[in-house]
């Protein structure tokens, strides 16, 4: 089995890092960063997205498991002193994959035939470079409402814990095949009005925004960050495509919650 080892690149991160791959070795496993069928992410939940990204092309046949070197995270979710159990696991044992969901985001342009698609793990944003974002929303195809304010944030499950939560989002579970619609600091006044509170739409419901402003815009998918013009639309739906996360051992979702969140 071939796998990828990917450090966050501190010290800590590529010392560990080296240890997994003298184990694997030892294993009779072979690094490939090109076809790998697992890939261990080591640092954060950063470094997680990272690899992630770096895989697009070959979701189906990659699983993705993650150590953390700092706080415990929701992808990088083993600790170093178990690296020597985990990589037992990965080279004895068939492992268990976990699906979650991801978000597909499609961009069109005024100026362009064809849209640019992005996916994202944890989540979509959009802002204006300049003012306060000014558009439609449109859900499955019917205008919901115009929102005004700072921005939006379209989050997958998993995403739900990171910029989604800091905007008042619920915690959703990654079971729920899903995305959820967040505001940044809307609007709201006898003349300006939104919902105010978070969405949950289901698979094939599509949300929609039309700018009503050709503004700059800046988008950002996961820890990419760019600016773009002459946006026409920005259609966010639970995508086809899903991660896959290799599973050794049971550490429930709300547990990683509590234990990110609240404490011991
Ligand atoms: P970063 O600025 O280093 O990350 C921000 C924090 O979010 C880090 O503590 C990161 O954990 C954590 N995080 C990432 N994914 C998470 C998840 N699914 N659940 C809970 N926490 C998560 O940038 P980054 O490491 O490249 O991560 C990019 C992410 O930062 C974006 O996808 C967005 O969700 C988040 N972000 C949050 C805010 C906010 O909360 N106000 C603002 C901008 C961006 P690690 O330290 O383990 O990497
Ligand atoms: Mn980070």
């Amino acid at each position: 089995m071939n796998y990828f080892v990917r450090s966050r690149g501190d010290e800590t991160s590529d010392a560990l890092c080296q240890r997994i791959r003298n184990y694997l070795t030892e294993f009779g496993l072979t690094e490939s960063e090109e076809e790998p069928e697992i890939v261990i992410s080591v640092g954060g939940d950063g470094t997680l997205l990272h690899a992630f990204h770096g895989y697009l092309h070959r979701l189906e046949e990659t699983s993705f498991v993650g150590i953390h070197t700092g706080h415990l995270g929701f992808y990088a979710d083993w600790k170093p002193e178990e690296v020597e159990r985990l990589v037992i696991h990965i080279a004895k044992t068939p492992f268990q994959v976990v699906e979650y969901p991801l978000l597909e985001v499609v961009v069109r342009h005024l100026d362009a035939e064809e849209p640019d698609r992005y996916l994202a793990l944890n989540e979509c944003t959009v802002k204006t470079m300049e003012g306060s974002l000014v558009s439609n929303i449109e859900i499955k195809g019917e205008i919901f409402e115009t929102f005004r304010g700072d921005g939006l944030c379209i989050s997958t499950p998993s995403g739900s814990t990171a910029y989604n939560k800091a905007l008042g989002g619920a915690i959703l579970h990654p079971s729920l095949e899903s995305m959820q619609v967040a505001e940044m600091a809307s609007i709201n006044n006898r003349i300006y009005r939104t919902i105010g509170s978070p969405l949950v739409l289901p698979q094939h419901h599509t949300c929609l925004l039309k700018p009503l402003n050709n503004v700059e815009m800046q988008l950002t998918v996961d820890h990419y960050s760019m600016v773009d013009r002459n946006i026409q639309s920005i259609q966010c739906r639970v995508a086809e495509e899903k991660i896959r996360f290799a599973r050794f051992r049971p550490f429930p979702f709300w547990q990683r919650v509590k234990e990110s969140f609240i404490g011991d």
